[in-house]
């Protein structure tokens, strides 16, 4: 069958001309495509459009990533990687001296970024973090910092008794170039008050994209999928980061983020399959049309979900990574790392072309 008449049975018809004429696609649009029985007529659409806008290149970084602390005041309940008091088994929380060492000791590298996400610990000052980002810059004053996401800005807020826009602009003069996206979650109220009831709400995760945005660092969004969320709710949350991205265009890149019950309070839960995870990475693709790139995190897909990702909507692989725990802990069998060289293989084997860019999605080389 040719891919107009399977676009047309799928029942895809109106979704596919809207697309031909650049129109924005509405709500039940997005639940259509949720709710279309022909995953690879859905993808087909998303790799039309990925390709409309990247042709085959496919973004990747050269990172490392850094979980200060796992100590966390919050009870996510799908999170596996924070313990609640500094004394629990497998709690932690590194010196500066450690954090620093990571980096120190890859210094030579031609790393462009390192990103940094923490539990929220009750009890370390806030020169904890602007040391740690001075302490970074002044090893490598070429790395980009991304760093902190929208619900440790709030919880820095509350504890240290600052705006969100001081919390920024502080950390900002320390150092931070960016924001990365966790923390989003679902934004629906009704999924919140479920897995996530204690921490920043979604207008606030939000205001604080917002914020930064306007104080011109570009940040990156994520949505926690294939839990216990409806197709409605994975729309709505879209329609949420679209319409904030009309506002500001500061976001660069929207990650679902598989959820992954080991070790963890939703451990009943069955992890998505593969092909949810392909099915939300394709509609993210159709419906964030202001939105510049569908980043696929290897270490939640898995690599060969991740490749085959590359064929529906992705255009970003995130980066080399080195070592990374939330996921781990929650299950991941991916590795904790990979080379550039594995990198750029991994893409070549998907029939793409590997791009290494910088946070900002400047090309490297
Ligand atoms: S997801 Fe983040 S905020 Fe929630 S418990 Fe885990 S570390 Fe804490």
């Amino acid at each position: 069958m040719a891919w107009s008449a399977r676009i047309e049975a799928a029942g895809l018809g109106e979704i596919r001309e809207k697309l031909d004429a650049r129109e924005r696609l509405s709500f039940d649009d997005g639940v259509r495509l949720f709710t279309c029985n022909d995953l690879l007529a859905v993808g087909w659409l998303a790799n039309r459009e990925r390709e409309r806008r990247h042709d085959d290149r496919t973004f990747f970084n050269h990172n490392i990533r850094i979980e200060a602390t796992n100590v966390c005041v919050a009870n996510c309940l799908f999170c596996s990687f924070a313990r609640l008091m500094p004394g629990d088994k497998d709690a932690y929380t590194l010196s500066l001296d450690d954090v620093l060492h990571k980096l120190r000791v890859r210094a030579h590298e031609p790393i462009t970024e390192v990103h940094v996400v923490n539990g929220l610990h009750p009890d370390l000052p806030f020169s904890y973090y602007t040391d740690l980002l001075k302490g970074l810059k002044q090893i490598k004053p070429s790395i980009h910092l991304k760093c902190f996401t929208a619900v440790e800005i709030a919880f820095f807020a509350d504890t240290f008794g600052m705006s969100e826009e001081q919390v920024l602009r502080e950390l900002m003069a320390a150092g931070l170039e960016s924001l990365p996206g966790g923390g989003a979650e679902v934004f629906a109220e009704r999924v919140r008050r479920k897995i996530c009831d204690d921490k920043c709400d979604a207008d606030r995760y939000l205001r604080i994209h917002r914020l930064a945005h306007g104080l011109g660092m570009r940040t990156n969004v994520t949505m926690l999928y294939g839990h216990i969320e409806t197709m409605e709710e994975r729309v709505d949350h879209m329609m949420r980061v679209r319409a904030l991205q009309d506002e500001t265009r500061g976001f660069q890149a929207f990650i679902p983020l598989a959820f992954h019950p080991d070790n963890n309070q939703m451990r009943k839960l069955p992890p998505p399959p593969a092909s949810d995870t392909l099915l939300v990475h394709a509609v993210a693709r159709l419906f964030l049309d202001n939105v510049d790139h569908v980043k696929a995190f290897w270490i939640a897909t898995g690599l060969d979900v991740a490749q085959t990702s590359l064929w529906f909507g992705v255009d970003d692989l995130d980066g080399t990574v080195q070592e990374e725990k939330i996921y781990h802990m929650a299950g991941a069998r991916t590795p904790e790392m990979m080379s550039k060289a594995e990198l750029q293989r991994l893409i070549r084997a998907a029939g793409r072309t590997p791009v290494e860019r910088d946070t900002l999605y400047n090309v490297i080389n």
